[in-house]
């Protein structure tokens, strides 16, 4: 059945190497087109995620120029939902179908829908990383061995950002190596170093944890009240207020002291005091998030707290409480994943039902 045999492959490709290569050479083998979902489209750069989706795309471009052209290869992204796999599975199956239907169209072979197709997932299930490869029963699967031995991206990171970075050209095509050492010489390389080098010092200084944050989610009016991170990690970043839990506080006092250290919030008629922020806490929706890779500081387990202000034509004061936060209110519609620290973007999601 020409044409209508599809496969799947996902994966981050941080950077794509040549053991993803010969997963996607084996499965073009095997099936008429390969899609690959290239995952953590969504996510702002930090050193487990550092190159975007258009980077990432430009990799496969690179490597596989032919396959894409003629359309056998169909590149495209895929979100996270940290902390809803059924999201994020339903984000794979309509994105998988949309282009199946799509290329059936144009091929004018699908009559009955998708059931016109055989799909199968692709995988090398090296790891637990890739249990995800068990969450699409419906789908066939095609499991290929890797030829080259069990490198990741992880440790080309690894030797990528360093002082002196090396980019192993043995484990990665001629154009993307290029690519790397281009990549090397820009201010984001750099800003990434030392992202990576906060990173490795800071469990030295502070250990791994578990450790204790508490977060507000502020909102106002249609409004979201956010900082912009001044210092690393994750500078520039839009972030929650919030921060680490003191010894002899509770967690729900810290979201309020966080809160105002932060934000300076006002009325107009001078900073509102604990109490009365205590009293736009809306109970019934704190949330604890924890998802094991949320921050790359170590394990930190968050409580969040949704304060709702009271509908105002002006929303409270605010400003900047340190050096370390800028604190603005933002238009919740002119928000995105990619600007955000850590998982700030999917704590707003769900806390304030976006
Ligand atoms: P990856 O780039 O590390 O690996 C991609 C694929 O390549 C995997 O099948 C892997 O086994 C294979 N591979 C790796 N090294 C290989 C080698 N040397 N030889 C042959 N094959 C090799 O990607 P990943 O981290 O597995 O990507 C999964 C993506 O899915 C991520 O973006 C993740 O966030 C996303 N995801 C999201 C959710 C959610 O949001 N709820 C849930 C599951 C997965």
């Amino acid at each position: 059945m020409h044409g209508q045999d599809f496969g799947v492959f996902i994966g981050r490709f941080q950077p794509l190497h040549i053991g993803h290569e010969h997963v996607v050479r084996e499965a073009l083998s095997r099936t008429d087109h390969l899609i690959v979902l290239i995952g953590s489209a969504n996510v702002a750069r930090d050193p487990r995620n550092p190159f975007t989706y258009e980077e990432r795309l430009a990799m496969f471009r690179k490597a596989f120029a032919y396959e894409m052209a003629n359309g056998r290869l169909i590149v495209a992204p895929l979100d996270d939902h940290l902390y809803s796999d059924t999201a994020w599975c339903g984000e794979v199956q309509q994105r998988v179908k949309r282009i199946v239907l799509e290329a059936g169209n144009r091929g004018g072979f699908a009559v009955n829908g998708l059931a016109d197709f055989n799909i199968s997932l692709t995988g090398y299930g090296k790891d637990a990383s890739s249990y995800y490869l068990k969450m699409f029963p419906e789908w066939a699967n095609i499991q290929i061995d890797s030829q080259y031995g069990t490198f990741s991206s992880t440790d080309i990171r690894k030797q990528y950002f360093q002082r002196i970075p090396a980019v192993p050209a043995s484990i990665l095509s001629p154009g993307i190596a290029e690519w790397l050492e281009q990549f090397k010489l820009g201010e984001t390389f750099r800003t990434l170093l030392a992202e990576r080098e906060y990173l490795d010092d800071y469990p030295k200084q502070w250990g791994r944890g578990p450790f204790v944050t508490a977060d507000a989610v502020v909102v106002q009016s249609g409004h979201i009240l956010l900082v912009e991170r001044g210092r690393l990690p994750g500078k520039g970043l839009l972030a929650l207020p919030g921060g680490f839990v003191d010894p002899a506080e509770r967690v729900r006092d810290a979201a309020i002291r966080e809160l105002r250290e932060e934000t300076g919030i006002s009325d107009g008629k001078g900073q509102i005091p604990p109490a009365m922020l205590a009293s736009f806490i809306d109970d019934g929706r704190t949330r604890i998030f924890d998802a094991p890779t949320r921050s790359l500081r170590g394990r930190i387990i968050t409580h969040a707290y949704l304060f709702r202000l009271p509908e105002r034509r002006k929303l409270f004061a605010v400003k900047g409480g340190d050096d370390a936060a800028h604190a603005r209110w933002y238009r919740i519609g002119d928000l995105s994943a990619e600007q955000f620290f850590e998982d700030h973007w999917s704590i707003i999601n769900l806390m304030a039902d976006l």
